[in-house]
């Protein structure tokens, strides 16, 4: 297989040119373990270069360019994109250990979001306001100036397409923190912006150390605005770090999302969705459906469905395109074993396979569905981010809300009923930023506003309502008498 990372791995975009950093670490292939290639260790002294490069972007050319103007660009980008969806689909498989179908629907999604954001640029605008007599009052939709993005490594190209893409249509600039485990696509996402014109330092990306230049750029006082996904954990140090600079964030921290279905579902159409939503990206998706909340009338027939739909999973690595890849690393592998170990006194309805050609060297696990699990058992409370679902029965739609909202998340929830007035009522009383009726995920959802409540995070990215989110707005009040 000829190798499909065109570029050097060992470099960090800052401003118009591609520099070394002091040190570099080793990206590792999650499928078989092996070292992948050798990327940059950036620290405080090119998060800071990359600041000040951003920072001479936007009050530059790019500062200066007219909406019109970034929406060409960024539609070039995705034009561009396109032409590269199965480099990017090999290189996200090598690096997160994405299956193949699943990491060109990523690529594809890179793509889509920069047509959607070429087209939004120029659609965004203020309003006038009604006031007082002799006044015209209007508002303006003004960048923040500098912004960061902290990126995990579970979704590269979606989160780098829905928080980049909405910074850069309205009008950015940006430094782009991508995740130590996989940022490949990160570079070549770069790469391909500087091929679509975008003017230097309206891009920077710094690969390194979450402790290092992650909080670097979290901390680093001439950022304007913060967009991180991750570990709740790492959020609340980010959180913490942006206010000492009084700057705002967004915050997306994954989740417990449940999926509800009543006696009344069609549970054919429920099925592949309840399933998919837990083994998607080996479970690393931080809206999975990892608890399956269903009513007791169709409880046994719904567990008897999936177990067999989980006895049929099988595991393997990223480019035989499997069902199921690898976890990201060795350290995930554990995590998630530990999880599943903390499931001892549970009852487990099925397993699936790991193939018999897949190196015991790589990060896998067995996809794992539990059955009868308790609302309040840590499986069915914690986020566990891999293949693991958990079953639980429930009685009547109070039952159901107060199991659905018990957890500290709330990021997205489905609901599986043909009762139109059920729907309508438990949309109203789910807590979490999505609910999907009758469908889960939407086929990715570009143009739908995304983001949490409680420990999910707060904020919304993807949609127009990034927009506003990239934006702040300015109130001009003139009196002309
Ligand atoms: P993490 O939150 O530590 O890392 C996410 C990003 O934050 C990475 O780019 C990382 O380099 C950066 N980072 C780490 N420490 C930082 C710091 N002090 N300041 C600024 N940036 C920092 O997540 P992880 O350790 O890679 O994964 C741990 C767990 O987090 C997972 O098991 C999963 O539960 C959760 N997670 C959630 C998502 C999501 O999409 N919500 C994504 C990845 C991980």
């Amino acid at each position: 297989m000829t190798n499909p990372i065109w570029f050097d791995p060992t470099l960090c975009l800052i401003g118009d040119r591609w520099l070394p950093a002091p040190d570099t670490l080793d990206l590792r292939n999650p499928s078989d373990g092996s070292t992948l290639c050798a990327i940059a260790r950036g620290g405080p002294a090119e998060i800071d270069a990359a600041v000040t490069a951003a920072q001479t972007a936007r009050d530059g050319a790019w500062g200066a360019m007219t909406a019109l103007d970034r929406g060409r660009i960024l539609a070039r980008l995705g034009q561009l994109i396109e032409t590269r969806i199965e480099d990017l689909a090999r290189i996200e498989a090598l690096d997160v250990g994405k299956p193949l179908t699943q990491a060109r629907a990523d690529a594809q999604a890179l793509a889509r979001y920069m047509e959607f954001y070429a087209g939004a640029a120029d659609k965004l605008h203020g309003q006038t306001i009604p006031y007082l007599d002799g006044y015209t009052v209007y508002t303006l939709r003004e960048p923040h100036g500098v912004t960061g993005h902290i990126v995990p490594w579970n979704y590269p190209m979606q989160i780098i397409g829905r928080s980049v893409g909405a910074a850069l249509a309205t009008g950015n600039a940006c430094v782009l923190k991508p995740a130590e485990e996989a940022c490949l696509t990160a570079l070549a996402f770069a790469h391909l912006a500087q091929e679509a014109g975008l003017p230097p330092g309206a891009l920077n990306v710094v690969p390194g150390l979450g402790a290092e230049a992650g909080a670097a750029l979290a901390a680093h006082p001439g950022i304007q605005h913060l967009s991180f996904t991750g570990s709740v954990a790492t959020g609340a140090r980010v959180q913490a770090a942006a206010a000492r600079n009084v700057v705002p964030v967004t915050l997306e921290l994954g989740g417990k999302s449940p999926q509800i279905v009543f006696d009344d579902a069609d549970l054919d159409a429920a099925l592949p969705f309840l399933v998919n939503a837990g083994i998607q990206n080996a479970g690393q998706t931080c809206s999975a459906a990892s608890r399956i909340l269903v009513q007791r009338g169709v409880y046994d027939r719904l567990r008897r469905a999936m177990a067999q739909a989980y006895a049929d999973l099988t595991v393997g690595p990223a480019l035989s395109d499997p069902r199921v890849g690898p976890l990201i690393s060795a350290r995930q592998q554990a995590l998630v074993q530990g999880c599943l170990d903390q499931g001892r006194d549970l009852v487990i309805a099925a397993q699936g396979q790991i193939r018999a050609d897949a190196p015991k060297t790589g990060a896998y696990v067995r996809p794992t569905l539990f059955a009868d699990v308790p609302p309040d058992h840590p499986l069915a409370q914690q986020e566990i981010f891999g293949p693991v679902q958990v079953l639980i029965p429930f009685d009547g739609e109070d039952d159901a809300v107060a199991i659905a909202n018990g957890t500290d998340y709330g990021l997205v929830a489905g609901i599986w009923t043909r009762d139109g007035a059920r729907q309508m009522r438990l949309a109203k009383r789910i807590r979490s930023g999505q609910v999907f009726i009758n469908n889960y995920g939407a086929g990715g959802g570009v143009e739908l506003p995304f983001g949490g409540t409680g420990k999910s995070g707060h904020g919304r990215e993807k949609g127009f309502e990034a927009l506003y989110a990239f934006t702040q707005l300015k109130t001009v009040a003139a009196f002309h008498g």
